[in-house]
């Protein structure tokens, strides 16, 4: 346990910590009723963790992740990323620190449709100062990291299901955040092409990549390092997962549907 509490000055992160949240509570008012989503939510988060979050519909799995993500602010309690305190910053500059820090990837693959891999994969470099040349290489390594280099010139109506998630998560990763956040990213998909996403953010996950990733599924949740479950807006178990499977062997005991 920590000891210094997160209202402290002297309160320093170490360099291993990407995460620390505090006592979070979430209340989304809705003219005459009040959601009270999250109800004091601790945690924190090391770099190259890698944590799935299960937990029924409605326990607040999307709300905490919205936070986590700078896409929404905690009602009360203290959001520490990289130690700096975003949980009081105003929209403009949760949007830097969120286009910086953090990448997205979502159930559905929210690409743009006219626009090739390679420039979807660009996107969220058109709001950074770096160069022409720079976002090009960038976006074709990040392609590259998910095994789809040569697919770059492609359109989203070229691609299967998978081959959409995978430029996603070339889309999330073009900034170098420090952290991937995943909001049921197989939901949509069968289960090899889950095992087959789940294999790439493990290959992420191993190059240093910290990865939080929600999941109903638990047979996907076992492919984390960490499982927390919520419940009614509490995290009601984080336990270590004990001989998580590796999704690349995984994949060789499960057909092939196509191909
Ligand atoms: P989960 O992702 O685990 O299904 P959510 O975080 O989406 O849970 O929802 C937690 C609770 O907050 C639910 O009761 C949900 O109805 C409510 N909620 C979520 N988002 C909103 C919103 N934008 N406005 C009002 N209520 C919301
Ligand atoms: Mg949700």
């Amino acid at each position: 346990m920590n000891p210094t509490g997160p209202h402290s000055n002297g309160d320093k992160p170490d360099a291993g910590e990407v995460i620390r949240v505090t006592d979070l509570h979430k209340y989304y008012d809705l003219g005459e009723t009040r959601v009270h989503a999250l109800r004091g939510v601790s945690l924190e988060i090391r770099v190259g963790e890698f944590v799935a979050i299960m937990g029924a519909s409605g326990s607040g799995k999307s709300t905490f992740m919205n936070i986590l993500g700078c896409l929404d602010k905690p009602s009360s309690g203290t959001y520490l990323l990289e130690g700096v305190d975003v949980s009081r910053h105003d929209k403009s500059a949760l949007a830097r620190i969120r286009n910086q820090k953090i990448g997205f990837v979502f159930q559905g693959f929210n690409l743009l449709a006219r626009t090739t891999a390679q420039e979807n994969a660009e996107l969220p470099t058109l709001y950074t100062r770096i160069s022409k040349e720079e976002r090009e290489k960038r976006a074709a390594d990040s392609l590259a990291m998910v095994g789809l280099a040569e697919r770059a010139h492609h359109f989203p109506s070229q691609m299967s299901g998978g081959q959409q998630q995978r430029v996603a998560i070339a889309r999330a990763l073009v900034n170098r955040p420090s952290i991937l956040l995943a909001d049921e990213p197989t939901g949509n998909l069968d289960s090899r092409t889950s095992v087959e996403i789940i294999a790439i953010l493990q290959k992420l996950n191993e190059s240093g990549l910290t990865i939080v990733l929600v999941t109903h599924e638990p047979d996907i949740a076992q492919f984390a390092r960490r499982v927390l479950v919520f419940r009614d807006g509490k995290i009601r178990k984080d336990d270590p997962v004990i001989n998580r499977p590796f999704a690349l062997d995984v994949l060789k005991t499960l057909p092939t549907l196509e191909d």
